[in-house]
């Protein structure tokens, strides 16, 4: 019998992505999210205390993610992403204030690795040669492993680049990071040239470019999108999903439990998902800099790891961030200004400042809790799952999560031509 109505919960990247596909397929959509405002770990709100709109945490975006792109262009909202339309990252050294920036060519074959003025100062070509090994190592090989077997000397082009790449690819310490989800990013990305590397952000907010406009989408083609409406359990029986709280299925009802991972595995007993994760700390500053060529910069040797520089707030990234747990925010908030003054060259006393932890940011990206990782489909007939948790073969970014909520989509409804209407804007669903 085909599906005529799906509930999806959560509405994150991935629940929103799936009801996306599922209402251009035809099927009738009901989102339940549990919390006011719809986004999940990707989303805006206004800070009393700073007083000003933030993100929970600065998000980048690469040219190369694909199924991101067709989910802003599906939504109307390319437009309200900025930055710097160029594959650049600028880089400072705390340590001795030296600064460079990577500048990739545009095409496949990489000459820009030839070139002083574009490569990582010190890095000798070898070294770029052990990027290779990532996809080779196997599914237990760590990135440090494979990327820096001699531990004890790090070459420049590791320290100065592939190290901070990786931790904020994965969000996860290389010593136990995943060479294989590491090795996957860079194959849909660095590999394919400078034109798919090109960052961007939201120039105003994630809210305002992924999430409002994905609602009123939804909204506009007939989806109810129900906030404040946390489902407490899905009650199962002879293999199919009966009811969804008290609300009983019918026969062509289906679910997309887009939740995170453990509330996943709360709501469906005996489902494997990860169970270990990392946190990302955002430390916001009130204050005017000078954003430079690209927005934001990578720190190599400091506390903060990438700055942005926003109208009125300077935000910084620490990812892998269960190190600074205990570490009180004041004490955090000053370490980390110090950095800041480094790289904008500010000089005043520490401004209005706000620290956000995200504890359960990403899973650890580890060989081990890529494993445990579901794929979309489940035992049970009418039920599948979305979420950068599952089995992307990418590790927790916006990507994986809007190419989950495709994936659970297509095996609910064949997946119709979408308004766009380019191949190259459909979502590669993984079942
Ligand atoms: C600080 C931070 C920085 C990041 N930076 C980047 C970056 O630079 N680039 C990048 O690509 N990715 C980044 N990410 C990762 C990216 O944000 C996530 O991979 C993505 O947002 C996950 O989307 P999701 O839909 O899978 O999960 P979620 O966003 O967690 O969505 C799940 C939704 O389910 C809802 N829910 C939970 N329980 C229930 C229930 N019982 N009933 C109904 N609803 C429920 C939640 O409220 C939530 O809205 C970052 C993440 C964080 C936290």
């Amino acid at each position: 019998m085909s599906v005529q109505h799906v509930h999806v919960i959560g509405a994150g990247l991935a629940g929103l992505s799936a009801a996306m596909q599922l209402v251009e397929s035809g099927v009738a959509v009901t989102v339940h999210e549990a919390s006011q405002a719809a986004g999940g770990r990707c989303r805006s709100y206004f800070d009393k205390e700073l007083g000003c709109r933030l993100d929970n945490g600065n998000h980048l975006l690469l040219s190369g993610n694909r199924d991101a792109y067709a989910f802003l262009d599906r939504v109307g909202a390319r437009h309200t992403m900025g930055g710097p339309g160029a594959p650049v990252f600028p880089f400072m050294d705390v340590a001795n204030g030296e600064r460079w920036t990577v500048r990739p060519n545009a095409g496949r074959v990489p000459w820009w690795l030839f070139s002083r003025r574009r490569r990582v100062p010190g890095a000798r070509l070898r070294e770029f040669l052990s990027v290779l090994a990532l996809s080779r190592g196997g599914p237990d090989a760590t990135v440090a492993a494979t990327l820096r077997p001699d531990s004890s000397k790090p070459g420049e082009l590791y320290r100065r680049l592939l190290e901070p790449l990786a931790v904020a690819a994965l969000n996860t310490p290389p010593e136990t990071a995943s060479a294989a989800l590491l090795g996957a990013v860079m194959g849909e990305r660095l590999a394919l040239g400078g034109a798919a590397c090109i960052p961007a952000y939201p120039k105003e907010g994630l809210s305002e470019s992924f999430i409002d406009p994905a609602v009123a989408w939804l909204r506009s083609r007939g989806a109810d999108v129900l906030l404040n409406s946390r489902v407490a359990r899905l009650q199962q029986a002879a293999g199919r999903i009966t009811a969804v709280d008290d609300r009983p299925l019918a026969d062509d009802e289906a679910v997309v439990l887009a939740t995170p991972a453990g509330i996943a595995a709360a709501l469906v007993p005996g489902l494997q998902a990860p169970d270990r994760f990392e946190a990302i700390v955002n430390v916001h500053f009130r204050c005017d800099a000078d954003p430079g060529e690209a927005g934001f910069t990578g720190l190599i040797g400091g506390t903060a790891e990438w700055v942005f520089v926003k109208p009125g707030v300077v935000s910084v990234t620490i990812s892998a961030g269960n190190r600074w747990a205990d570490l009180p925010p004041v004490d955090l908030a000053t370490r980390v200004w110090s950095d800041v003054r480094a790289v904008t060259g500010l000089q005043h006393p520490i401004p209005p400042w706000r620290v956000v932890r995200e504890k359960r940011a990403t899973f650890a990206a580890t060989p081990d809790q890529d494993r445990r990782r579901p794929p979309a489909r489940t035992a049970l007939a009418n039920l599948v799952l979305a979420g950068d948790w599952t089995r992307t073969g990418l590790p927790a970014t916006i990507e994986g999560a809007i190419r989950s909520g495709c994936t659970a989509a297509s095996l609910l409804a064949p997946p119709r031509p979408n308004h766009v209407g380019a191949q190259e804007s459909k979502c590669r669903a993984r079942p």
